[in-house]
């Protein structure tokens, strides 16, 4: 990232840690899709097995930028060859305005916006995406759904425009039926599972990791298709992990 942060307008600035692309959205109904990423600082989470702990651990500082700036920076990075901009954190939706006004300001230029939240805040601005991945967390990671503050979510996003999915990760049985019960409650919203990643050693050799996902994917693949309680349902690898392995910033 450029060291251009000011921090004149910082109450409307956002605390930015990436700013990469063009590479894939590795992940939900919008896999394969080229897409900048826009990686925001913070989470109300722990989960035992984030892959982004540096977006809250204090490791690493962010960056605060205005719209302006980071719309600027993804020029700078995308050059004219994207108009998709993934919003990922951390949470972006523990951030206000400043992410509304960025996802106005990327309308403007004709770019689709998404975001991947786990469904623990509402924002006004989650209503004007494009695409919308809600991803609650399953029992494996140690954290506890607020099933109210999720189900006040998903009544606000309907009816609204934003295209809205739920992702399930899953690692094991628990998280399975997990899944199950958010499907339950959401039957008519598509529900996207993939298979978690429990082998974030940065020196994890990316062949042999993709083989041993890829037999975990097999395993939900044989859950999910013999399972008479699930419909609107893709089972999806992290195209991302499979491609590059654990690399960040692609
Ligand atoms: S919600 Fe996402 S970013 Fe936050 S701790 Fe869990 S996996 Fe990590």
């Amino acid at each position: 990232m450029s060291g251009s942060a000011g921090v004149a307008s910082a109450q409307r600035a956002l605390p930015v840690l990436e700013i990469f692309g063009p590479t894939l959205q590795g992940e939900g109904l919008a896999i394969g899709r080229k897409t900048m990423f826009v990686r925001t600082a913070g989470c109300d989470y722990r989960c035992t097995w984030c892959d982004s702990k540096f977006t809250w651990d204090g490791s690493e500082r962010p960056v605060w930028l205005t719209p302006a700036q980071v719309w600027a920076e993804l020029v700078e990075k995308g050059g004219g060859g994207f108009d998709y901009v993934t919003l990922s954190g951390g949470n972006p939706a523990l951030l206000g305005d400043p992410v509304g006004q960025l996802i106005r300001l990327l309308h403007e230029h004709g770019v689709r916006v998404a975001v991947e939240t786990q469904g623990s805040r509402w924002q006004p601005w989650l209503a004007e995406l494009d695409d919308v991945t809600i991803s609650p967390k399953p029992p494996s990671s140690g954290m506890e759904t607020d099933w109210d503050a999720l189900a006040d979510i998903m009544r606000r996003l309907e009816g609204s425009k934003a295209h809205v999915v739920l992702k399930v990760v899953v690692f094991d049985h628990r998280d399975y039926e997990y899944a199950k019960a958010v499907h339950a409650r959401w039957p008519n919203v598509p529900l996207v599972l993939s298979v978690g990643n429990p082998y974030l050693q940065p020196d994890e050799g990316e062949d042999e990791l993709a083989l041993r996902l890829l037999d975990r994917l097999r395993w939900l693949a044989d859950r999910v298709t013999t399972d008479d309680a699930l419909r609107d349902v893709r089972v999806l690898p992290q195209l991302h992990v499979l491609l590059w392995g654990n690399r960040r910033g692609v």
